[in-house]
């Protein structure tokens, strides 16, 4: 399955993505976590990528767009995979669109976590990340809105809105219920999980 998950930055969405890729067995190409790769290991992409970040901004398209295909050349994307982080505007969605075309492999379903401003504001907080000063938090949230929520239209019918109050487990069946797919069977002790963080 060729999946992409969008919502603003403490919606859940990397904890959520990750969670879907190792039920359905796809890799998750997570945009800012090949950043964080590139700028643990030093490379000149993450030197160039960490100055952006740092302030809360995007980095540039084209930056971001070489690092994506590159991704996507490794061989088990081939089965599926969902994109978390990416496309994060436009064009960066028009980008991906002609390059699915060519590979005759279009993204099948766009899932949409929502939630609040403030209770976003509120998660973002509590998961201390270098990054998650409250400045740099209220910007993102600020481009999310402008940038990347325009990208609901952009996907049309292929989109799931989910809510994403609740606990990990709850918005984790709903997401499966819209996607068609039976969640796994738990126990009652993991059920209440708090949503506490995200990627
Ligand atoms: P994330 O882990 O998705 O919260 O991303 C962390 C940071 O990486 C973002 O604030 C951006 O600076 C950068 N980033 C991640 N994905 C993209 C993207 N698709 N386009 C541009 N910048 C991105």
């Amino acid at each position: 399955m060729r999946l992409m998950i969008i919502g603003p930055q403490g919606a859940g969405k990397g904890t959520q993505a990750m969670r879907i890729c190792s039920e359905l067995g796809v890799p998750h190409i997570a945009t800012g976590d090949l950043f964080r790769d590139n700028i643990s290991r030093g490379s000149e992409l993450g030197k160039l990528a960490q100055t952006y970040m740092d302030a809360g901004k995007l980095v540039p398209d084209d930056v971001t767009q070489q690092m994506v295909a590159d991704r996507l050349r490794h061989g088990d994307a081939e089965a599926g995979y969902l994109f978390d982080g990416f496309p994060r505007n436009i064009g960066q969605a028009q980008w991906l669109e002609s390059l699915l075309e060519e590979l005759r492999t279009p993204i099948e379903r766009v899932v949409e976590l929502t939630a609040p401003d403030e209770v976003l504001v509120q998660r973002m907080l509590t998961r201390g990340r270098a990054d998650d000063t409250v400045e740099a938090i209220r910007l993102r949230l600020e481009i999310y809105h402008a940038e990347t929520q325009p990208l609901v239209a952009f996907y049309g019918d292929k989109v799931l809105p989910v809510d994403g109050v609740g606990t990990v487990d709850e918005v984790h069946d709903r997401v499966f219920a819209e996607l068609g797919l039976t969640p796994p069977a738990r126990d009652a002790v993991s059920s209440g999980t708090p949503v506490t963080e995200d990627a």
